[in-house]
Order: structure tokens, then C-alpha cells, then sequence
């Protein structure tokens, strides 16, 4: 399977780094390596990525801060590479913009299936429709809201098709989000996850099946997902919650059902 677009990967170990590499570029993207973080956001500036590799342990700053410092500026796929033991690592890595990670030791078809994955990540609608066996289909956001379920309003013209819930909008078309009238900056899969619970309506969202479904194994009833891969989902939950400025305890978008996963929260009486 081929993958296409750029690639940066930051990674202070040689041998790594040049496996990593190999590997991509094989598959067809075209990768930029660097080997400390400095150089490794600086690269990041020069290419627009669709992708970065990023070790955690490098010898400047770290991959926190340089997922820090790249999401001022990207909204490339992040996926880290942690040490197994590491677990805390990975959810500061998650909590501050990460999109996914790889526990080392990896083999590198490993880590390139994830960056494939990642590139071809369903988006939402494939959730709502659920069924496994169609891979590629994408619905249009307006015919997959046509649940009554669903509260969203949904907003189509010509063009731009979008979705609205208490005051937060989502323009599907170019990837924005705006609260009351003010644009929100989301990582890729928070938005992607947005989406999926705006056309989820009241529809409850487990966090397995949102974990499957960012690592496009099939929603309804495929492949084991692993408490880290929860603890993910909760995590992107938590960072989508903080720039929208949403409350966890009296929810206005997002809603949790304890136990289960997420739902949107009821539309209030004002819209
Ligand atoms: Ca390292």
C-alpha cells in the first residue's frame, strides 16, 4: 500500500532515524529527517508535513516541547515514539498535541503502517455509518445526519457543508471550527473527533470504538484496543474540551456517559 506526501522525521538515533527513513520513502512519501529537535522544528517549517516521526528522548529539547512548539504553527499528523515504560510520557506527549505513538521497540512496517493509517483516516461520517466492510466510502456529512437522532443542524450550501451545536460550528469543508463566532485551533484528530460525535448526535460514542476508529480497524466489533489507546482517547477528549472551553461537569458540546465513552451534549434552549 502507498502512501503519498512529506514527511519530517525527528530522531536522534542514527540507525533509527535511517530505517525510519528508508521505510517511509519507500513508500512513497517524501521524508526529511533531522536529529535533535531544534533542527527537527525548523524542518517542520521548511516542509509542511503531513507527517511527523518524533522520538520523545532527544539530546536538546524534547519531543513534548517540540510538539509544543510545532503545533504553533502545524497541524502535520504527530506520532511518537515512547519507551514502553513510559506510559506518562505518552499521554504529555497526547495532552499537548500529539496525534498518536508507537512503543519502542517497533519494527519499522509497524510504524509505517501507522503513518498510512493516519494519512487515510476516515473521516467522521464513516463512523456514524458504522457497518465494517466499506474502507473507502465516505458519506457526505448531510446524508449521514439525516438521523432524527442527531441534533446537529446541518448546514449546506452550495459549497461548504458544515455542522452546528450550541454555538460551536464546524466547517467540514475547510477544517475550521469556530466558537460564537471565534475560530478554535484543533489538532487533526481532534477535529475529526469532534466531528464524529457532532454527527453521532445524541448517539453515545464508546471510547473503544472511538479508539478503533482513529486507528482505522473496523468500529463495530474488529481489533483489540489497549488501555493506553483509551487513555488516548480521554486524553484528546480532555484537549478538545480546553480549547473550546467546555466543562467536563456541565458540558455545552461534549458529554460524558460514564463507563461507555462520549455523546453530545443536549442542544440548549437558546438554539
Ligand atoms: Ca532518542
Amino acid at each position: 500500500m502507498g502512501a503519498s506526501g512529506v514527511a519530517v522525521v525527528i530522531e536522534d538515533d542514527d540507525d533509527i532515524r535511517e530505517v525510519v527513513h528508508a521505510v517511509l520513502e519507500a513508500s512513497g512519501l517524501e521524508v526529511y529527517a533531522a536529529g535533535n529537535g531544534i533542527d527537527g522544528v525548523d524542518a517542520v517549517r521548511r516542509h509542511n508535513p503531513d507527517v511527523i516521526t518524533l522520538d520523545l528522548g532527544l539530546p536538546d529539547i524534547d519531543g513534548i516541547e517540540v510538539t509544543r512548539r510545532v503545533r504553533e504553527f502545524s497541524d502535520a499528523y504527530i506520532i511518537m515514539l515512547t519507551a514502553r515504560a513510559r506510559e506518562v510520557d505518552t499521554l504529555q506527549g497526547l495532552s499537548v498535541g500529539a496525534d498518536d505513538f508507537v512503543t519502542k521497540p517497533f519494527r519499522p512496517r509497524e510504524l509505517l503502517a501507522r503513518v498510512e493509517t493516519l494519512l487515510r483516516r476516515p473521516r467522521g461520517s464513516k463512523l456514524l455509518s458504522g457497518s465494517a466492510g466499506s474502507t473507502t466510502a465516505e458519506l457526505p456529512p448531510a446524508q449521514a445526519l439525516n438521523s432524527p437522532t442527531a441534533p446537529t443542524t446541518v448546514i449546506s450550501g452550495a459549497e461548504p457543508s458544515g455542522l452546528e451545536h450550541n454555538g460551536l460550528f464546524l466547517d467540514v469543508a475547510t477544517r475550521t471550527t469556530r466558537v460564537d463566532n471565534e475560530e478554535v485551533q484543533l489538532t487533526r484528530t481532534e477535529f475529526d473527533l469532534l466531528q464524529a460525535l457532532m454527527e453521532a448526535g445524541r448517539v453515545v460514542r464508546s471510547t473503544t470504538g472511538l479508539a478503533r476508529w482513529l486507528h482505522a480497524r473496523e468500529y463495530e466489533t474488529g481489533g483489540y484496543v489497549s488501555e493506553s489507546e483509551e487513555r488516548a482517547i480521554q486524553v484528546h477528549i480532555a484537549n478538545l474540551r480546553r480549547k473550546l472551553g467546555d466543562s467536563a461537569q456541565s458540558p455545552r458540546w461534549v458529554e460524558t456517559v460514564r463507563g461507555v465513552g462520549y455523546r453530545l451534549a443536549a442542544k440548549t434552549s437558546e438554539n
